[in-house]
């Protein structure tokens, strides 16, 4: 886990975190397994796929999506971090510039 924290742009491209619309285009529910393997545990689903059993549609555990989610929200974080540090330093450089001109232009 810590790893995959420690390059989160890298860990961003791959992940998906909650789906909004299965591949055919459908809109993504909630549903709740009934299975013994997996008894209550909530995964995404489009209703067609309800109706097409043979048919591959997404299919998604709702725990998995959430730590994805969690992921990208991080990565994104780190990103304006290093965005807002770039602008600062960028900014302090501009501003040590206009004094020294300023400076010239007093002498
Ligand atoms: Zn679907």
């Amino acid at each position: 886990m810590k790893a995959e924290i420690s390059c989160p742009r890298r860990k961003r491209d791959f992940l998906h975190g909650i789906p909004s619309h299965c591949w055919c285009g459908n809109p993504i529910s909630v549903f709740v397994s009934k299975t013994t393997r997996n008894p209550f545990r909530r995964f995404y689903r489009c209703e067609e796929a309800r109706m097409r059993e043979g048919e591959t549609h997404l299919f998604k555990w709702f725990d998995e999506a959430l730590v994805e989610e969690i992921l990208i929200v991080e990565a994104r974080q780190t990103t304006i971090k290093e965005d807002l540090e770039a602008w600062l330093l960028q900014s302090l450089v501009e501003l040590v510039e206009l004094v020294k001109s300023k400076r010239t232009l007093d002498v």
